[in-house]
């Protein structure tokens, strides 16, 4: 009879998000195929943020067998239809970057051309009132979508959820998967001298932990990838100037609370405000080029709606990635790959990527096929290329010019892609299209129209049918967008109907 090989040793570093998140996902989705043991030093802690998420997370917590409502209890999770930006392309507007669409194409032609037609006409609404999820999140309204095909259906949602129980929960979830658990600090990564594969991680205790392959999920040190392999770093900072946040909790201040995260443009960057069950995040993200830490934590205080729940925590980072993600049999996930800033929540979904695309691309036996590590890395690449344009089209486009931090990113080069990106919708509004990635049309339109970069033309098949044929079917979208909203439940109302399942036990 033919045996089965043996399982690969798989050894993941690190206990944040990313760390449990991939020991969780391998023990689950490879089965017999591997062993995972995770190691993990409470001395060097987590970073301890990462509370707004992508709708893509629900698939993952499905995936991996978690139960819903138990997942948003234990980490006391608000729901989150989208995030709304203020003062990013002109002091006084805002916008919902939504996790749904605008209207719906009629035609072959997209609905934001008909948009961008009647406003011509000076017959519009803002864009944000043709959107089922703008118009729920601005009310404070909150239901699940249906999975038909009706106006319902046209959003989806993620979770705002507190960081640092997060991980707690999934090493629980860990431990019924069968993941092993070793507290202690690595100091010494040994490797093959011959082909240079990590091959054992050696604790402070003496303690040796020998794999197959290593997944590098400690954090901003990179401790296998970048400090052993020396896996270059790509420096994005000069597209992505903000390089710290200063991290400060709050309390409630009213018993409502928006299922929405808030981006609010500040003098040297941006402040975040995710409401959570039982308290506020907050936190100021900025440039140390045109900001002190010790003014980014007076100016967050200030701007906190709630008591403080602690002093500011200032965090350091860069913008940027490792040229590679996947060398030898090492492979980084989250913080430890790249970061990019949290304005569009996209790291813990950058590492659910990497994760997938390591199950999909996982060695058969223990022999790595560089093809495969190839092809990891150039989509691990895309992911991040594709958010980093997105990112930046967020500070570029811009008017403002009331601080330096300001001027420097409106006048700024961007890098070619995105200034491709910039010219096709400037010319004739159209979004560049890409079958993988983050980021479909109605995100990119959201922050085009939201941040008034206006095209100069649009698609003129908007112009065949009768205008107030369209002006009609328009106010009709609005009309029922309006009654369905009305219809559902405040986003509290929500979670306190379903308090037995989702609100956090007092
Ligand atoms: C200011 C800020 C805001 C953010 N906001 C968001 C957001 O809204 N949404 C989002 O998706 N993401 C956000 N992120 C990113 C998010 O926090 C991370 O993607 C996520 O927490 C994953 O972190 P990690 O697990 O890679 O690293 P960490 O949480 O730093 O975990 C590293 C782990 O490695 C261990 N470790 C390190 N060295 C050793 C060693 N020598 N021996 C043993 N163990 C070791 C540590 O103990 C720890 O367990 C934000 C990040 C920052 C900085």
């Amino acid at each position: 009879m033919k045996q089965r090989p043996a399982p690969t040793r798989v050894v993941v570093l690190g206990g944040g998000t990313a760390g449990w998140m991939s020991a969780c996902s391998l023990a689950k989705l490879l089965g017999p195929r591997v062993t995972v043991t995770l190691v993990e030093s409470e001395d060097i802690g987590i970073v301890g943020v990462g509370e707004a998420t992508l709708p893509h997370i629900r698939g993952f917590v499905e995936k991996l067998g978690i139960d819903e409502a138990a997942f948003m209890q234990a980490t006391h999770a608000t729901y989150k239809l989208g995030i709304d930006f203020k003062d990013f392309g002109r002091i006084g507007e805002s916008y919902v970057h939504p996790f749904g669409t605008f209207g719906e194409e009629v035609a072959g032609v997209p609905f934001h051309h008909y948009w961008l037609e009647l406003q011509r006409q000076g017959l519009a609404e803002p864009i944000g009132h043709y959107s089922l999820a703008v118009t729920a999140a601005l009310a404070g309204k909150f239901r699940p979508p249906t999975t038909d095909v009706s106006l319902t259906s046209t959003y989806g949602y993620a979770y705002q959820f507190d960081a640092t129980l997060f991980g707690p929960f999934l090493r629980e979830h860990g431990k019924t998967l069968g993941v092993g658990r070793i507290e202690g600090k690595v100091v010494e990564v040994r490797q093959d001298p011959e082909s240079g594969d990590v091959t054992t991680l050696v604790l402070e205790n003496g303690q040796e932990l020998a794999g197959d392959l290593f997944i590098d999920c400690s954090g901003f040190r990179s401790l296998m990838l970048g400090q052993t392999l020396g896996e270059e770093w790509e420096d994005w900072s000069q597209w992505l100037p903000t390089d710290r946040a200063a991290a400060l909790p709050c309390s409630h201040v009213t018993e409502e609370f928006t299922p929405v995260t808030s981006a609010i443009a500040m003098p040297a960057g941006w402040r975040w405000r995710i409401p959570l069950q039982h308290r506020m995040g907050n936190g100021y993200v900025f440039s140390s080029q045109f900001l002190s830490e010790d003014e980014a934590c007076a100016a967050i205080l200030g701007a906190v709606d709630g008591e403080p729940l602690a002093e500011p925590r200032v965090l350091r980072f860069r913008a940027g990635r490792r040229k590679a993600s996947w060398r030898h049999n090492v492979i980084a996930v989250g913080l430890s790959s790249g970061f990019l800033e949290p304005l569009e929540s996209t790291s813990i979904y950058l590492s659910q990527m990497a994760i997938t695309y390591l199950l999909e691309l996982f060695p058969v036996g223990r022999q790595i096929d560089p093809r495969d590590r190839d092809e990891f890395n150039r989509l691990v690449d895309m992911e991040y290329d594709r958010v980093r344009d997105f990112l930046i089209l967020h500070f570029h486009a811009t008017t403002r010019d009331d601080s330096d931090f300001w001027n420097h990113v409106r006048t700024m080069a961007v890098p070619d892609t995105l200034a491709g990106k910039m010219e096709l919708w400037r010319e004739a509004g159209r979004v560049e299209k890409y079958s993988d990635g983050l980021f479909y049309d109605a995100s990119w339109i959201a922050v085009y129209l939201g941040q008034g970069v206006m095209p100069e033309r649009h698609d003129p098949r908007t112009r065949l049918p009768d205008p107030a044929q369209v002006a009609r079917a328009m106010s009709g979208l609005r009309g029922a967008i309006v009654s369905e909203v009305a219809a559902m439940p405040g986003h509290r109302d929500f979670l306190t109907a379903n308090a037995a399942r989702l609100a956090r036990p007092s």
